[in-house]
């Protein structure tokens, strides 16, 4: 059986993520600042673990993609072929009552605030922020902060189709930083106003454009049940064509279902050639594939699956957070793939006594090389057991009095509290067949 959402769950989850250090309010100590977040020694991790493991799919492990680490500052030439100067806006209205700014398509005519039913016309705010390249000021000076990864990588497309001798099908991927002034930021990290993107076009011959976009979908989807989402919290939702955006020939999203209800996780989309068009006329390069075999020269098609690392880091965090009773004790337990938690060993020496902890530095030292590692030796063993448990970390190894004697420690399996024992010498051995990546 399916169970229901936890109503309580969101603010489970932002109180764990700020106690143990994942995620915390940006500028705290001023007040805050508008839904802007910090990622701390445990988030850093798993953000990088989120990262690392989408890269790998996406690119280490494929013949077919090419990563890419373009500029966050643009100028406004590419924001005008895009498209973004023009159309990139949400409908924004005012409550007339308390005068609070609402994004119009989000509100279902009711303000959130004061419940005011009475607002202003819808106007298009642009969600690109803007700011200043240089110290001179005007026109010639306007730069933009990217909305989205992708236009580096149709900007990019001669440059890496020559360098890196690519024919289509190809993609190119990249991770980054994107911006956009939205204008109800929510949901903790969901929707903020700086967050980070996955991002990667795959450039095909057009007539293999809708095969491609099937492809991806169920590869994306995939990703996401392999790292542990259940597939009852993952659905697909295809927009109907009225619904589409202006480059779009075809959108599916990958949702999650949130504490609040079912919502976007991940893009995919077929944007024909609208982008690869749209900059060669802009710019006079001819964005364009010969396919000296067929003898025939064609704009590539693109298929685009577009994810958020800082969602998909909430979503992971929300799926894998669960409570339950270990030996009559109360516990909570982030479920986390050992590919994302922020440790993947704690080294837990029984007690604080020196010849204890000199074995346990040899193992810390031992394990560092292949695992990110934490070391613990304050308050009762239970304690340090539950602390880890708390933060994801799927394997602890203690090393008590009789590992001084024996040269072995006992390695404690979260999920299944089971506890075996393990000769000092073979740890790293076993640990890296527990923890080997397919
Ligand atoms: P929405 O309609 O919810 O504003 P979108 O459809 O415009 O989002 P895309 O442009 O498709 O979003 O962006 C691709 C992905 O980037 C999203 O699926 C999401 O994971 C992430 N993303 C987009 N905007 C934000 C944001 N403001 N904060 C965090 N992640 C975001």
């Amino acid at each position: 059986m399916t169970p229901e959402p936890d109503t309580d769950l969101l603010d489970k989850v932002i109180n764990l993520a700020k106690r143990r250090g994942f995620i915390f309010a940006s500028a705290e100590i001023y007040g805050g600042f508008r839904s802007t977040y910090d990622y701390g020694p445990l988030g850093v991790n798993m953000l990088r673990n989120v990262k690392q493991a989408w890269w790998r799919s996406m690119v280490q492990l494929r013949d077919d993609v090419v990563g890419l680490d373009a500029a966050i500052l643009g100028p406004p030439a590419v924001w005008a072929a895009s498209g973004h100067l023009a159309t990139f806006t949400d409908p924004l209205v005012d409550c007339r009552q308390c005068h609070e700014r609402w994004r119009e398509d989000k509100i279902d005519g009711v303000c959130p605030n004061c419940g005011g039913t009475e607002f202003t016309e819808a106007r298009a705010f642009n969600l690109m922020f803007k700011t200043q390249a240089g110290p001179v000021e005007g026109e010639g000076a306007t730069a933009y902060l990217r909305p989205e990864t992708a236009q580096g990588m149709f900007t990019n497309f001669l440059n890496v189709l020559t360098t890196s001798r690519r024919r289509p099908p190809f993609g190119i991927a990249q991770v980054g930083k994107s911006f956009r002034n939205e204008i109800t930021p929510q949901n903790f990290v969901f929707r903020t106003r700086e967050f980070e993107q996955m991002e990667m076009e795959f450039f095909v011959a057009p007539d293999e454009a809708d095969t491609w976009y099937r492809y991806w979908i169920q590869n994306r989807y995939e990703w996401y049940v392999d790292l542990g989402i259940g597939a009852d919290r993952l659905r697909l939702h295809e927009h109907a064509q009225q619904d589409l955006s202006h480059y779009s020939r075809g959108t599916t999203d990958i949702e999650f279902r949130y504490p609040w209800g079912w919502d976007e996780l991940e893009g995919v989309a077929n944007r024909g050639d609208y982008d690869l068009t749209q900059h060669a006329h802009a710019s006079g390069a001819a964005l364009e594939y010969f396919d000296a075999q067929a003898g025939v020269r064609y704009t590539p098609y693109v298929i685009e699956p577009a994810a958020g690392a800082t969602r998909a880091m909430m979503a992971f965090l929300l799926a894998a957070y669960a409570e339950d009773e270990v030996e009559g004790d109360q516990r909570t337990v982030l479920r986390l793939d050992w590919r994302l938690s922020p440790y993947q060993v704690a080294v837990l020496p029984l007690s604080k006594k020196p010849e204890l902890e000199g074995v346990s530095r040899e193992i810390l030292s031992a394990l560092r090389p292949w695992f990110m590692c934490d070391f613990d030796v304050t308050q009762s063993i239970g304690r340090r057991y539950r602390r880890q448990d708390e933060i994801g970390t799927p394997y602890c190894v203690t090393v008590d009095f009789a590992s001084l004697d024996d040269r072995a420690v006992t390695v404690r399996d979260r999920d299944t509290t089971s506890q075996v024992r393990v000769p000092i010498g073979e740890l790293v051995e076993e640990l890296r067949r527990r923890m080997s990546p397919t």
